[in-house]
């Protein structure tokens, strides 16, 4: 439980801390929250030379809302998440999320930023990013934004290059009348999500007129049901439209299988959910 030996340095701008990836993209590596990079570094399931401390990159910090977009900057902690009360005003999932994850010591370490960037299969912020339909803005030599559904690519694999900084995530504001849910199956030592299932729709007279539904811990990334939302579009939503909209999101993907839950109980627990997020909305 001894990390092997290596370099620490505090990068004081975004640009010191790519020029610093840059120099060694292979052997270093950057640290957020360290909440997760750290216990990687004890078991040794990482080695870098070098880490680089990004925890006092002024730029990478906030929660920014103006006109029709939130720009939310990767060193913002869950915690942060939570008490953010404009944030919470437009978006509520975001303290309904952020209270399900792990503890406060996590929470106040822990970062938006360092979560999208490891990629577990089983955080649960890529669900929201996903179900927002938010874009994740990208800092190197191809400063670009992703939308949220083409960053992850496998298990604890983005479209990051090895020099490249994750620096915030953007998010339209929702259009009015669009309501947001996140649920849980918690593992029940870890707390990170056997499946997570973030739903969204808008009702206009009792018709669906937008819907979104992103899932995380299911499958090797999290992603979007597009076959579940196209169901939803236009239709009342009535007991039958949900669990037949569950259905096909439990349908969309091939889960995976490990020793606490096998794929075929990963995909009934996503047609449970996704069932009781959407009977939550319709209420
Ligand atoms: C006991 C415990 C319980 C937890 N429970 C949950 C849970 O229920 N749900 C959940 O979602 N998570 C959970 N987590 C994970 C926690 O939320 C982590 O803090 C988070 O996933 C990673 O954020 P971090 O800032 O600590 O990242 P770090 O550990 O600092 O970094 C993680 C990885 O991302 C890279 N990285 C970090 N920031 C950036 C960036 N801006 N750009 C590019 N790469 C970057 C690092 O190089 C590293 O590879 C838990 C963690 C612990 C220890």
């Amino acid at each position: 439980m001894i990390p092997a030996a290596f370099d620490y340095v505090r990068a004081a701008s975004l640009t010191e801390a790519i020029g610093f990836l840059q120099d060694d993209p292979d052997g270093t590596k950057l640290v957020a929250g360290g909440h997760t990079l750290l216990p990687a570094l004890k078991l040794r399931l990482a080695s870098p030379n070098r880490l680089v401390d990004i925890g006092s990159i002024a730029e990478l910090r906030g929660i920014e809302i103006s006109g029709d977009t939130i720009r939310i900057g990767a060193l913002t902690t869950h915690a942060e998440l939570l008490a953010s009360e404009p944030l919470n005003a437009e978006l509520p999932i975001f303290r309904e999320t952020a209270r399900l994850i792990a503890d406060p010591q996590v929470r106040n370490r822990g970062t938006i930023g360092g979560s999208l960037a490891n990629a577990d299969p089983a955080a649960d912020w890529p669900a929201i990013a996903v179900a927002l339909q938010a874009e994740i803005e990208i800092a190197g030599s191809n400063a670009r934004r992703v939308a949220a559904t083409d960053f992850f690519v496998d298990i604890f694999s983005t479209v990051l290059e090895q020099d490249e900084v994750l620096t915030a995530l953007h998010i339209r504001k929702p259009a009015s009348g669009m309501r947001f849910a996140y649920r849980k199956i918690r593992h029940p030592a870890s707390g990170f999500a056997v499946v997570g299932v973030a739903a969204g729709i808008c009702l206009t007279k009792g018709v669906v007129t937008a819907a979104t539904v992103g899932i995380t811990g299911a499958a090797n990334r999290a992603f979007a049901s597009h076959d579940a939302v196209d169901f939803l579009i236009g239709k009342a939503l009535s007991r039958e439209t949900i669990e037949q909209a569950a259905r096909l999101a439990s349908e969309s993907t091939q889960c995976l299988s490990d020793r606490y839950a096998s794929a075929d109980y990963r995909a009934n627990l996503i047609r449970i959910e996704v069932g009781r997020a959407l009977l939550g909305l319709a209420s």
